[in-house]
């Protein structure tokens, strides 16, 4: 499922296809899954920003009020510069250049709502501060974790605590802090350990284009895949040794997520 550097990626990718452009229309195969896409006709995209895992193409019409056309990738969605047997929904723009939604498994969203408006998705109302921006600060993150009696992993990928943290980078982040996934009463050095780890891990994930997994379901919108994936150090690896103690890593279920970690190196602390 594509995460922050995936989205970021992406967003990097279509932005200089979108800017400034006309959406002439918008053609889906499936009208009912995208809400009021037709009010997107006809808009200039003025600006694409990234809220976590979520698009967000803002939308202008003079004399009519702003629209936000959000974008989910769910678990296989993606756009493309070209058509596949997946396209989903086609943005015709002024151009001629058509940009193409592709979603395999139909988990995606793509909906026009009034800009800070979003009906049925209270992750993205509720969502913590982006990881890589100023308004990350280690202080309320260290307030907001520390000595919380819930478990770290499913915490995370709550997007409460830290936006854009979903499966793999949860793991890499927690492998790098040395914090095992289902830790619960971190300490303040933890915490800070783990802010440290988030951030230096989406930075590194977003400069390699993103992670594509075996599945191949993630490729950057010009069909290339990601260069994160060969750089994780337990995520997909179970079996294989720890890149900093040689132990093997485990995979097991937390929370009802495939977990990935170091029994050495991020050891469960019994804490009351
Ligand atoms: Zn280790």
């Amino acid at each position: 499922m594509p995460e922050l550097p995936e989205v970021e990626t992406t967003r990097l990718k279509i932005e200089p296809y979108l800017l400034g452009q006309r959406l002439l229309r918008l053609e889906h195969d499936a009208p009912h899954r995208y809400q009021n896409t037709h009010l997107a006709s006809g808009r200039t995209v003025t600006r694409l920003t990234r809220r976590g895992k979520y698009l967000l193409l803002h939308l202008q019409d003079p004399g009519e009020d702003d629209l936000e056309l959000i974008v989910h990738l769910g678990m296989t969605g993606g756009f493309r510069f070209a058509a596949t047997p997946h396209t989903r929904v086609t943005l015709h723009l002024e151009s001629g250049e058509p940009l193409y939604f592709q979603d395999a498994r139909r988990f995606g969203r793509v909906a026009v709502v009034q800009p800070g408006v979003y009906p049925g998705m209270p992750t993205l109302s509720g969502m913590g501060p982006e990881p890589l921006s100023g308004g990350f600060s280690e202080r309320a993150f260290v307030e907001a974790v520390a000595g919380g009696g819930k478990m770290i992993k499913p915490w995370l990928l709550s997007q409460v605590p830290v936006a854009g943290v979903g499966n793999i980078y949860a793991d890499e982040s927690l492998w790098a802090a040395r914090i095992h996934p289902a830790q619960t009463r971190l300490k303040p050095a933890e915490v800070r350990r783990l802010y440290t780890a988030i951030r230096a891990t989406m930075q590194a994930a977003v400069e390699a284009g993103g992670s594509t997994l075996s599945d191949g379901s993630y490729q950057q919108p010009d069909g290339v895949d990601g260069g994160f994936q060969t750089r994780h150090n337990v995520y997909d690896r179970a079996g294989q040794p720890c890149t900093r103690c040689g132990t093997e890593v485990v995979k097991m279920v937390l929370a009802q997520r495939g977990t990935h970690f170091c029994p050495k190196c991020q050891t469960l602390k019994d804490r009351l």
